[in-house]
């Protein structure tokens, strides 16, 4: 056994394993079964202006060197996921809850990422820029920014921060990793990879641990960007604090209310299959799991009973077991939200469908029962711009169906009344209704004839209105961790300026 494998395990700093100034440590739980998985050292605000002084001093060497070298150490990277792709897999299962084959899917996507990443640096990179002087030659280059820190949840533990972290080292960044507080085993075991890849020491940098960690990161002036994908309430904290501060920036991914619109033209085994997929995935623990199925009257009878006739079957259990659809939900904290917002919507006036909030003791697998088990609610409520339930995420299996009469203006006015904008699909075998909903659906993200879930690394990521600024994640976190310089170089001994401007320097003498 090495030093690392040891507990607690430590954060990685300066391309040394450390224990941090406190000492203090915290456990990674699993949440089907409540045993402990591991304990870790906690990180202090002093520890995370460690790893960043080892970021900030290793950026000018990082930096100095080519894409194309940069890119190869990248390339260790992905052979490291790609060899431990199961085994991290099933680590990203035991501590997130997440059914075993989104577990693996949870790394292949980091892979992919990974690869898109260190594939660019062989690419073309820049424009060429007409000038209206010929003698000048006019491009845009790229620079990278700095330290970027990166602030991650646990639902993508292993993919999320790739999205962040792969583009901005091959761009020349450096980087300082906050993990989510539930999935540090993830983060370990990256730090293994990383190290093993050959990234120069301080280049990437690990802290354990929580919310005021992750803080120090962004009230640290060295961090240049800070990425971060989370929840609404903390990333909009991140834009407070460094909107504005000149030289510093964030790019925030946030969450959703998102939602699948149901024409009278769908095809209703497409619906279904789709409204199952984007509710229920993940326990409704995606940013884009939807949360509201709008639904037109001429189909809405045979959809619903069709639907609840799913939700009442799909199955739910142990994630590590292949047959199973929905796993547990991550924490104590996420069970209690989620029965708040069904007696919330009780309260609205929801007429519950299905309600297996609570299972029945007998679908719990054995030896589970410290599991945080929860199962569907749905319910039909009517459109009101005043309801919460429709309106607030929930981040569960909590899904409600809405009723509409009229045409798709109408399902799309309905759809747009939320202050978020991540992710939403259409069902319909209309062109025109599809066309309409993909132009006017306030939303980063939108499908047709598909569930609303499916990211894939080479299509932006990202959302509008509350749910997004930016683009921390997939393609464009390019434009977040570098700084583009109009470039132009003259090729003439003479100075000729654009737009007639005259170049001529007079002085009193020539008056
Ligand atoms: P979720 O609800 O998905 O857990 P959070 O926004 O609470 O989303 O957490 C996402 C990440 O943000 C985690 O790594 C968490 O530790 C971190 N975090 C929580 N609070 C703060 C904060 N005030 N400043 C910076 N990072 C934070």
């Amino acid at each position: 056994m090495s030093d690392h494998d040891q507990q607690p395990y430590r954060h990685y700093v300066d391309g040394e394993w450390t224990t941090g100034e406190s000492g203090e440590t915290f456990e990674s739980e699993n949440p089907a079964t409540g045993e402990t998985l591991g304990e870790f050292y906690r990180a202090t605000p002093a520890d995370v202006e460690e790893a960043v002084t080892a970021a900030d001093d290793a950026f000018e060497e990082w930096r100095a060197m080519s894409y194309i070298d940069r890119a190869e150490v990248l390339w260790d990277v992905y052979h490291e996921l790609r060899d431990r792709t199961d085994e991290l897999g099933e680590i990203v299962t035991k501590e997130s809850g997440k059914e075993i084959s989104e577990g693996r899917a949870d790394v292949v996507e980091a892979a992919h990422m990974v690869e898109w990443a260190a594939g660019n640096a062989r690419h073309p990179h820049g424009d060429v820029v007409p000038s209206e002087i010929a003698e000048k030659d006019a491009y845009m280059r790229r620079k990278p920014r700095g330290v970027v820190g990166c602030i991650t949840p646990w639902n993508f533990p292993v993919a999320i921060p790739f999205w962040h972290m792969a583009v901005a080292l091959v761009e020349g960044n450096t980087v300082v990793w906050k993990p989510a507080e539930q999935t540090p085993w993830c983060g370990h075991t990256v730090s293994e990879m990383m190290i093993d890849a050959g990234v120069p020491d301080g280049v990437f940098n690990v802290v354990q641990g929580f919310g005021d960690a992750g803080n120090a990161i962004v009230e640290d002036e060295r961090v240049s960007t800070v990425l971060f994908t989370g929840s609404a309430e903390v990333g909009h904290k991140i834009d407070e604090k460094l909107g504005g501060v000149p030289g510093r920036d964030a790019a925030l991914e946030m969450g959703g209310k998102n939602g699948i619109v149901i024409t009278e033209n769908a095809d209703m085994d497409i619906a279904l299959h789709s409204a199952v997929m984007s509710s229920f995935k993940t326990t409704g623990q995606r940013c884009v799991s939807s949360e509201r199925l709008i639904v037109h009257e001429a189909v809405y009878d045979e959809f619903k009973a069709e639907f609840v006739d799913l939700a009442e079957s799909v199955a739910v259990g142990d994630p590590l077991d292949e047959d199973t659809f929905m796993g547990p939900v991550v924490d104590e904290g996420q069970v209690e939200k989620f029965h708040q917002y069904n007696d919330l919507a009780r309260e609205e006036g929801a007429e519950v469908l299905v309600d297996r909030a609570e299972l029945d003791p007998d679908e719990i697998p054995d030896g589970h029962e410290d599991g945080y088990w929860i199962g569907p609610f749905v319910y039909e409520i009517d459109y009101d711009p005043d309801l919460r339930c429709i309106h607030e995420e929930v981040f569960g299996p909590h899904v409600a169906l809405m009723e509409y009469s009229g045409d798709i203006e109408r399902a799309v006015e309905i759809h747009n009344d939320t202050d978020y904008g991540l992710a939403a699909a259409i069902i319909s075998e209309d062109y025109r209704q599809i066309n309409y909903f993909r132009d006017y659906a306030e939303v980063g993200l939108a499908y047709g004839n598909l569930p609303c879930i499916g990211a894939e690394v080479q299509l932006p990521f990202g959302g509008v209105k509350k749910s997004g600024k930016g683009s921390p994640s997939a393609r464009e976190v390019i434009e977040a961790v570098t700084e583009r310089t109009a470039w132009t170089l003259n090729n003439s001994k003479d100075i000729e300026m654009a737009q007639g401007l005259s170049a001529d320097i007079t002085t009193s003498d020539d008056r």
